[in-house]
């Protein structure tokens, strides 16, 4: 068995969703087909969200409204018999009578995450009806009957395994079965979510809980790029790259993958393929747990990063200082991404802002504490590219002319990351594609 998802520049627009119809049937054997919500789709239900949250229930309506008027014309050009228009036109129906009757209610947490939800309900409803409509055997597959995450919003792949593997099994004799991405249940058996972008976390943890094949996740992009595209005029798709080179890319910054994705595959070691469905010629990405050593594979950058010095001639020579230091972070359940020590300091970096001003109140009892935030982590990816000579050398050269604000080197053979002030990021992506790919 393959799993197969689609994310939401796949599924957004009717053509596109008969175009994957095509695509899925044209792979052979059995797969699972895991959807995103149509693009835009779920930021909007994000937007509806806070409107209610915060009371502002006429400009709910008008969202949903505008919302409920695309997918009427959706419908429309999908389904060419009138027989299907009618049943299209039920889905809509009944999905927007359940939106507005959540808006209705009294609306807190529990109904935005079953509001956000609905995306991936509705956008595999209406798939699964095209291929009925094509004459198509296919089934649907809640993602809720067997998707979980428990008390830490961490998947319960077991259990997931424990669960899919039967509903499969009953299903044996059907070739084509349609999930749903990013949706769950979480530890109290409520609606909840795998984070925006999960879907391809969805497919990865059904991939890895079926054991599966191969895990193919088809977006708008000829596959992974050793450069950020957005930015950089000449990047080149590459071909192959190894689970812990794809993570390290996907955690700093490569947008084409929700940074977990690769974990549960390689647990297995599943690989993963990442396709293009706009040009399904295009080889692609095949991640594995294979690969060359010693090369630059890819940059990527991550964004809206703090960083924080903690200066302290307690440091001098003491021991359990970092300990205390670390815990401040704990404590504020505030995750760590970058660090570099000196005798006496320490600089952290940060990608979450939201305990910044106790976290900084509390570390002042250490010392002196400066803080900078808008910086960008630069990571420069390939595997054991830090156990090779001349890399330093040739990633310091390319940036010369940039103040780099920390580097570290040594956590994994795989990463070479520096800070930069985000002025500086789009000169810093530049002049390492050129001088480590000669791409220019
Ligand atoms: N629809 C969700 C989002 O936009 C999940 C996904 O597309 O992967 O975040
Ligand atoms: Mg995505």
């Amino acid at each position: 068995m393959i799993v197969l998802k689609f994310g939401g520049t796949s599924v957004g627009k009717p053509e596109r969703m008969r175009k994957i119809a095509h695509l899925v049937l044209g792979t052979p054997g059995k797969k699972i087909v895991v959807l995103s919500a149509l693009s835009g789709t779920t930021n909007t239900l994000v937007g509806i969200g806070e409107h209610l949250l915060a009371g502002q229930h006429a400009q709910a309506e008008e969202e949903i409204a505008r919302l409920e008027k695309h997918y009427t014309n959706f419908i429309d050009e999908l389904y060419p018999s009138d027989s299907h228009k009618a049943i299209g036109q039920e889905i809509v129906s009944r999905f927007f009578i359940l939106i507005r009757l959540l808006a209705a209610g009294q609306f807190d947490d529990k109904s935005y995450r079953e509001l956000l939800a609905q995306g991936e309900l509705i956008s595999t409803e209406l798939f699964y009806q095209h291929l009925l409509e094509q004459k198509v055997s296919a089934r649907l597959l809640p993602a809720l009957y067997f998707m979980s995450i428990d008390e830490n919003d961490e998947p319960e792949l077991e259990k997931i395994s424990a669960r899919l593997k039967p509903l499969l099994a009953s299903l044996s004799e059907i070739d084509i079965i349609i999930t749903q991405g990013y949706i769950c249940r979480n530890n109290k058996n409520e609606i909840d979510n795998l984070k925006r972008g999960g879907s391809d976390y969805t497919a990865s943890l059904i991939g890895a809980a079926i054991r599966s094949e191969e895990v193919q996740i088809w977006t708008d992009i000829d596959g992974m790029h050793n450069n950020d595209p957005r930015i950089v005029k000449k990047t080149v798709p590459i071909s192959e790259l190894t689970f812990d080179e794809a993570s390290e890319l996907a955690y700093f910054g490569a947008k084409i993958l929700h940074p977990s994705t690769i974990v549960p595959a390689q647990k297995y070691n599943i690989p993963v393929r990442l396709k293009n469905t706009l040009d399904e010629k295009a080889p692609g990405t095949i991640i594995t747990s294979k690969g060359i050593e010693g090369t630059f594979k890819a940059i990527a950058a991550k964004d809206g990063i703090t960083a924080i010095n903690i200066r302290s001639s307690r440091m001098l020579m003491a021991y359990g200082f970092l300990r205390r230091v670390f815990e401040v972070f704990e404590n504020h359940k505030t995750s760590i991404d970058m660090i570099t020590t000196s005798e006496v300091a320490v600089s952290i970096t940060i990608d979450n802002n939201v305990h910044l001003a106790s976290i900084e109140t509390e570390l002042r009892k250490f010392g002196v504490i400066s803080v900078d935030k808008d910086q960008t982590i630069i990571c420069i990816v390939g595997q054991k590219i830090t156990e090779h000579k001349g890399v330093l050398k040739k990633i310091f050269d390319s940036l010369a002319d940039i103040p780099v604000r920390m580097v570290s080197c040594g956590g994994s053979t795989n990463n070479v990351s520096v800070l930069v002030d985000k002025q500086y990021k789009d000169t810093a992506l530049n002049l390492l594609n050129e001088g480590l790919f000669g791409l220019k």
